[in-house]
This record gives structure tokens, sequence and C-alpha cells, in this order.
């Protein structure tokens, strides 16, 4: 070997030396740099509502699961809209570790819906991380009538479909032993009504609730619960603090339904779940409790209606 060849050798070695111990320098030392910066003294919250799946997310993902364990935030759980999208929410609960997935057909999408959702929710909800049934429930908020070229008798149609499908995802709850997440608005009666029969066997979560007290004590009075968001923190949420005020602690828990309702600073920008952090500095205030409190009350709060959470 001349000794250009062996100058050669060597540097090669070397180099090769040197990238092995940055590699190793970088797969230990970054990652314990990172779980440093996550205090493991800090109480910790769940995000027990957020839509993961939406395209609002598909560019940060793994940088937005990164924040929300930063702050605290251990688990997400992305709720499905329609088979698709429950399809979605599955596959990023098996990319994520602290993320899971609820399944089912939101209100305000159900004449895209099959006549019986039944045997495509069933299968779904066999997966270990599907923790309960839903977006489900009733939303008279913008009724066909109220676009173009919509009459009483389309109102008419839209509600029997939106009862159907919301019966049908009971039933799929009370048959697997999983609890639903109801989605009303501005039909709390009719819900109320439709739950009733099932409300022994299928607890449900009311989430983001923006009823008063009176509401809130007729849900809990079922052995439901009610969960709020970021509107807990705007400026005119007065009547959501005051139905938080009066919520016995055990029967409510947090939520972002982000990429909507983003807590203050944050309001009027995407939302996303480590700004639970944000809504429980408030929730905490309005209850009179530290954040430890809350943090234990509302996440074993979650672990028991979402039973099937780690
Ligand atoms: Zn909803
Ligand atoms: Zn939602």
């Amino acid at each position: 070997m001349t000794s250009s060849a062996a100058d050669n050798v060597y540097v090669l070695r070397f180099t090769f030396h040197v990238s092995r111990i940055t590699h190793h320098v970088f797969r230990r030392l970054v990652p314990a740099v990172v779980r440093r910066y996550h205090d493991p003294a800090m109480p910790t919250f769940f995000d027990t509502h957020a839509h993961l799946d939406y395209p609002d997310f598909s560019q940060d993902l793994p940088e937005l699961v990164e924040r929300a364990r930063v702050a605290g935030i251990e688990r997400i759980i992305s709720i499905g809209t329609d088979v698709e999208s429950s399809r979605r929410a599955i596959a990023l609960a098996e990319r994520f570790e602290g993320v899971f997935a609820v399944a089912g057909w939101h209100p305000t999408h159900v004449l895209e819906a099959p006549e019986d959702l039944r045997p495509a929710l069933r299968e779904l909800v066999k997966h270990p991380k599907v923790v309960a049934v839903g977006e489900t429930g009733l939303d008279y908020y913008r009724l066909p009538s109220r676009q173009p070229g919509g009459t009483p008798s389309n109102d008419e149609a839209y509600k029997r479909k939106q009862a159907l499908i919301f019966q049908q995802q009971l039933e799929v709850a009370a048959e697997t032993g999983l609890n639903c997440v109801i989605h009303q608005r501005a039909a709390l009666e009719d819900t109320l009504t439709i739950l009733q029969p099932f409300a022994s066997r299928v607890r449900g979560q009311f989430h983001c609730f923006a009823d008063d007290a009176a509401a809130m004590r007729r849900i809990v009075g079922m052995g439901s619960l009610v969960s709020f968001t970021g509107i807990l923190t705007f400026k005119n949420g007065q009547n959501i603090r005051d139905a938080l005020a009066a919520t016995p602690m055990g029967h409510f828990m947090l939520e972002t339904d982000c990429p909507y309702l983003a807590p203050m600073p944050y309001r009027g920008k995407r939302c996303e779940p480590a700004y639970v952090k944000e809504i429980a500095d408030v929730a905490a205030q309005v209850k009179g409790c530290s954040l430890d409190e809350l943090s234990a009350t509302t996440c074993d709060t979650a672990r028991e209606f979402f039973h099937k959470l780690k």
C-alpha cells in the first residue's frame, strides 16, 4: 500500500468513526434534552376531542403531537366524523403512541350516510385504540330551509336522518360496551329523548358544552357528562364559566375541538391540542382548585369514560 493510499484509508476510518459518534450523540442526547424540556412535575391533561385527521394539520402532525407532549397533554383523542374520517383517526392512533380514536358519523354529514351505518361501525370499534362511538347526536343550528332553495320538508328529512344515525350509533355503543361522544346544538330536548332509553347502558360526553347549568344538571342526572373547550377562556364566555362552576368535579372533561375554537390568547388562529393548557388554567380558576387537582379529576374522569384509554 502506498503511503497516500494508507492516508486515505485512515481518513476514511476516522470519518466513519466521527460520524458514528455524531450519530450516537444525536440519537441519545437530543431526545434526552427534549424529554428534559417536559417537567415531570408539571400537571398533565388530555385533549378529549380533536380532529387531527383534518387537512389543517396535514403539514405538521409530528411537531403538533410533540408540542402537545411538551405542554403536558399526554393523550389526544381524534374524533371521526364519517367512516373515512374514522379510518384516518385510527391510522393516526396507530402512528402516534399518545393518540386514540373515536369512530362515528357527525350529525351535520348525515345526508351522505348509509341507511344502515351499524355494520361498518361494528368493524371500526373493534380496534383496540377506538375508545368510544361518535361524534354523533343532533344539530339543528343550520337547517336546510335556511339555505337557498331549502324547504321545511327538507328540514324534516334531515332531522329524521340525524335521529336514525344517532340511534344506530347508540345501539352499537350499547352492544359493544362503549360510551358515546355527543354533538348537540340547538337540539337538547330531542337529543335527551333519543338518549334516554340507552342511558342505563351508554353514557354521553356532551362535547363542546355551550348550554346553561340547568342543561348540565339534566345531562349529569342521566349519568352523562360534559366537556369544555376554549370558549371557556373567551371574554363573552361567562355563561360557560358559570356552567362549569356549577358542574360537580368528576362530571366534566377538557377538550380543544381543534382546529376550531382556539382559546385566548390564540383566539381566531388554528387551534391545536397543546392549548388544553390555556383552557385548564381558566378551568382551575373557575373551579377554585389547583392545576394538580384539575389534572387528577379530569384525567380520571376521561379514563373511566373512555375505558380503553391506556
Ligand atoms: Zn362537535
Ligand atoms: Zn368535533
